[in-house]
């Protein structure tokens, strides 16, 4: 009686469903993972998993913005080129120095970038608009208050939340761990992923590739994807098509968060990525995708702590690796605790008309290409699910919604960006001197 209570129920495998509900399906199975604390300079690209409070004040003191003179502002109410007002320079304050002692009326100490400013003096004068003649100054101008005088506390103070949990450590938020005196910090753990191709007909890219046999370069398209996120896969090789060789690879990967393996996951004699699956325990959670490419992958999980998410990913290239941009990196992203899990899209005009027929929605590999604010967008030629030189030249995936059989052109259409670096003018230099 307890133990039925105790069992996860996982609901039934649905066939043939939409992308959003595919993907919802996958959002929900990919919790975030668990923390571990990293020294900090090796925590940069991870998501942090703590509120960082800061241990110190930054600046801890007042301190001069430039290199010149500290002094009383009320000194200078008189000045002016033609009224010069010369202090003597009883001390100097260099940086990581103290003031010998507080300043008094009428007294000026030479002070560099970064030194305390010295108590009793209530500005710096730059030493640009400065004349020193021996241990005295002549400046020619009042000064405000205040001047160049950076106040301690006006960074950061200490007890303060600086960084929140969910940021994405880069160099300002290491810069800043570093200046609090945090060199540990608690970052979500990154997901171990595991990677298996299969197919009798596939070698390795330095294999024998005569007879039929082709490379599989799904080994290396799908690790790399994992690799943009930061992740490394264990590759786990190919698996033959047999019901034992596929059960051996795929067993090798069970101890992993998520297990990827690409073909054998169709309906023919020879795809067993599914039947062996359900045999070790994985509950199929759909199989068929109204897309195109990529309508056969498939999304398993175990119980929670039992096994990894799996992902059945069809064997042809290009399908391979628009289905993990739709369904692995968002579980990807959600475990590693980012809250964007998907892709950035933009809107594109079409360059040219575009067919299909209705009931999949097609993910079209175009170019892109920017004139004034609006982008354009190409097909990058032949859509074949096996053609990755068209993927390799592809800046992003535009979305032919399901209903759809025909986009004419200078429709306005929504694009997956693939290069991040389109979205900025990354290339220009800066004008606006
Ligand atoms: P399957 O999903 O097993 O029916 O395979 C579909 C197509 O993808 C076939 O033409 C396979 O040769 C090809 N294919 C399967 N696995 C790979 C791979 N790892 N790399 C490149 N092509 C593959
Ligand atoms: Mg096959």
């Amino acid at each position: 009686m307890w133990a039925q209570i105790c069992v996860v129920q996982f609901p039934a495998m649905k066939e043939k469903i939409s992308v959003s509900e595919a993907q919802q399906t996958v959002l929900d199975a990919s919790p975030r993972l668990g923390g571990e604390t990293l020294s900090f300079g090796a925590a940069q690209g991870r998501i942090l998993a703590e509120p960082i409070t800061a241990g110190r004040t930054l600046p801890p003191l007042d301190n001069s913005a430039m290199d010149g003179y500290a002094l009383r502002s009320e000194d200078l109410a008189q000045a002016s080129p033609d009224n010069p007002i010369g202090l003597p320079v009883v001390y100097e304050v260099p940086a990581g120095g103290q003031g010998a002692r507080p300043l008094v009326a009428g007294e000026a100490a030479r002070i560099f970038t970064g030194a305390p400013v010295p108590a009793g003096a209530d500005t710096v004068v730059e030493q640009e608009v400065v004349e020193a003649q021996g241990d005295r100054a002549n400046f020619r101008a009042p000064v405000r208050s205040g001047k160049h005088i950076r106040r301690a506390g006006e960074d950061v103070k200490a007890g303060e939340v600086v960084l929140q949990p969910g940021i994405k450590l880069g160099p300002g938020q290491l810069g800043l761990l570093a200046s609090v005196g945090r060199t540990f910090v608690h970052v979500v753990q990154r997901p171990r992923v595991a990677l298996l191709s299969s197919g009798d007909e596939l070698v390795e890219p330095d294999g024998d590739s005569t007879g039929g046999r082709i490379v599989s370069s799904n080994s290396y398209s799908l690790a790399a994807q994992c690799r943009e996120l930061g992740v490394e896969s264990n590759y786990l090789g190919i698996a033959r098509d047999t019901p034992e060789s596929v059960e051996k690879h795929l067993r090798a990967g069970l101890g992993s968060d998520i297990l990827i393996a690409s073909a054998g996951v169709s309906v023919g004699d020879h795809d067993h990525v599914r039947p062996v699956l359900e045999k070790l325990g994985c509950k199929l959670l759909f199989w068929g995708v109204r897309m195109k490419p990529g309508f056969p992958v498939t999304f398993g999980r175990f119980e929670p702590g039992q096994g990894p998410l799996v992902f059945g990913l069809p064997g042809n290239p290009v399908s391979a690796m628009v289905c993990f941009e739709q369904f692995v990196r968002p579980a990807l992203r959600s475990m590693m605790g980012y809250r964007d899990c998907f892709r950035s899209t933009i809107e594109a005009r079409l360059t040219h008309a575009m067919k299909k027929k209705a009931g999949r929605l097609n993910f079209v590999r175009v170019c892109l290409e920017r004139r004034d604010s609006q982008f354009w967008a190409t097909s990058t030629g032949t859509q074949s699910s096996g053609a990755l030189s068209s993927m390799a030249i592809a800046q992003g995936l535009l979305i032919f919604p399901s209903a759809a059989e025909t986009l004419e052109e200078g429709t306005v259409v929504k694009v997956q960006v693939l290069e991040e670096g389109l979205l900025g003018n990354s290339s220009s230099l800066v004008i606006d001197e």
